[in-house]
């Protein structure tokens, strides 16, 4: 039997859509690894082609963030419609599997890994359940290496990405990691992780870990750097910025080929940190920190939240400010958005503060709840603003004009981001 693993596309006109990079969704590569002997698989990006809904797959299997739930749900529709059994996972539809279930003939709730192998099961002898929950957390020495082979032919110029931990031992107010994985920080084993690298390097000295804190043991880390050193990796991954106070691991990831960081800076204002339940962080110390990573010859793309309660209309000036002080290497700046799962959401419908449920807004640069300290237009109009300025000649030059290794990285990625941000207005 053969299932078509699918990742739907992003909304026109969004910044995500139209950034030209794309990475393939790992967690269906990772589906596919603990896919039975026996099942032809294949896999689609609809984001970066049109799909065809004459193919000749028994199952469809799509994943979705709730930004591309909409699209996730025309393509269950269609592909139901043409007599084919549709299945979802993923964060959007473990939170609202009710919802996901109107489109699809069945959702998996949780972690893919453990629930697939039944649901295919069922599937093959005709008794195929609506609903499969993850009966816990994986043991990560059992997730076996992602099958990246599907990706080939799926049109991405980049399939180097990997996932060594999950889960982050924080519990940010607007994250939905948490939310997905609980306050449990789990690690693959260091052996191999080491092993399934050697294999990427084959393909490329780049590599990307999704991972959403990399850092969070350095009881793990330290020994993943040690190992990865030598390995003639560039990599890229996700970190808190009081990372910077561990000199000892900065310097082993910097040696390892870490050439960036995406970091969390979230907010300049302590109260709106500690409100959000960003604990790791002291915005007092940013500058200082950035620079540690820049010593160590890793740059930062730093992440800002717009939109908290102690915002007002200055945060996007002054941010700005900071990231050309900082000499930031790149950036984004995402509108609060109260992800399905997550506590802000919860906070914001106790308080009535939610004025959209078109999921296809939730992406971070639309405006779904009332800010309290301006109004929707003047934080839709700020983010928009603050986007186009930080990614116009004159600041990527004063940020990026230094003799430093990241440039490699960051100077595509800036130019990618510029253009992506001049489509999306012309797209609007
Ligand atoms: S530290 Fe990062 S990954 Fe962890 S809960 Fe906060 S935002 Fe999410």
């Amino acid at each position: 039997m053969k299932i078509l693993f699918l990742s739907p596309g992003w909304p026109k006109g969004r910044l995500w859509g139209e950034l030209g990079f794309k990475f393939p969704t790992l967690s269906l590569a990772s589906l596919a690894a603990v896919t039975p002997q026996g099942w032809d698989v294949s896999f689609h990006d609809d984001a970066i082609r049109a799909t065809d809904f004459d193919n000749d797959a028994d199952l469809i299997a799509l994943t979705a963030m709730t930004a591309q739930a909409t699209r996730a749900y025309q393509l269950a529709d269609a592909f139901r419609s043409r007599g084919k059994t549709v299945v979802m996972g993923g964060f959007h539809a473990s939170n609202l599997p009710d919802e996901a279930l109107q489109h699809v003939d069945s959702v998996v709730v949780g972690e893919g890994e453990l629930a697939w192998p039944q649901l295919l099961a069922d599937f093959q002898a005709g008794r195929l359940q609506q609903l499969y929950r993850a009966d816990g957390l994986i043991d990560t020495a059992l997730i076996p290496p992602a099958r990246r082979e599907i990706f080939k032919g799926s049109g991405h110029l980049f399939t180097n990405t990997i996932q060594t931990t999950r889960g982050c031992p924080f519990d940010c107010e607007f994250c939905s990691v948490t939310a997905f994985y609980g306050r449990k920080y789990r690690k693959r084993p260091v052996e191999q992780v080491l092993v399934e690298l050697q294999e990427l390097r084959k393909a490329n000295s780049f590599v990307f870990f999704v991972d959403d804190n990399i850092v969070a043991d350095r009881r793990y880390s330290l020994p993943l750097f040690d190992g990865m050193k030598g390995m003639g990796l560039k990599w890229l991954s996700h970190a808190p910025i009081d990372f910077a106070e561990d000199q000892e691991l900065l310097k082993a990831a910097g040696e390892s080929g870490c050439v960036g960081m995406f970091v969390g800076f979230e907010s300049l204002n302590q109260d709106s940190l500690a409100a959000m339940g960003k604990v790791t962080n002291k915005a007092a110390s940013y500058k200082a920190y950035a620079q540690q990573f820049r010593d160590n010859g890793i740059g930062i793309l730093g992440s800002f939240v717009m939109g908290c309660d102690g915002d007002t209309p200055a945060v996007f000036e002054q941010t700005l400010r900071f990231c050309e002080d900082a000499r930031l290497e790149a950036a984004i700046f995402p509108i609060l958005t109260p992800y399905p799962g997550t506590k802000v959401r919860q906070r914001l419908e106790a308080e009535g503060r939610i004025i959209s449920n078109n999921w296809q807004d939730y992406d971070m640069e639309h405006v779904t709840f009332q800010p309290r300290g301006m109004t929707v237009q003047e934080l839709q109009d700020g983010y928009d603003q603050a986007c186009r300025s930080f990614y116009s000649w004159g600041s990527i030059y004063r940020r990026l004009f230094k003799l430093h290794r990241s440039v490699q990285v960051f100077g595509p990625m800036n130019i990618g981001f510029r253009s992506a941000i001049r489509r999306k207005c012309t797209d609007a």
